[in-house]
């Protein structure tokens, strides 16, 4: 089964980063017992969304993506001056 993904990275305005895939933000999630794996979270985490991303070491393309989400996509707006289709 092949999975398209587009994933892209967006800074907020006040300066927080988000991840973007498949149209759901994720934010960064600090792990002591993995700090050699990038690990991303959800942004609905707090909804029960247990969906997680976890890139590679130069956080440029996408390791592994586990779970299902459990609500829609939210609605983005894109900051002008976000970087288009970092991968
Ligand atoms: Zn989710």
């Amino acid at each position: 089964m092949i999975i398209l993904v587009s994933a892209c990275f967006i800074t907020l305005r006040n300066g927080s980063q988000r991840l973007v895939v498949n149209e759901f933000t994720f934010h960064r999630s600090y792990d002591r017992k993995h700090s050699d794996a990038r690990r991303w979270r959800c942004s609905a985490r707090l909804k029960g969304c247990k969906v997680f991303a976890i890139l590679n070491g130069n956080e440029d393309s996408i390791v592994r993506l586990s779970g299902t989400h459990n609500h829609e996509p939210p609605k983005i707006r894109r900051p002008s001056e976000a970087d288009p289709g970092t991968r």
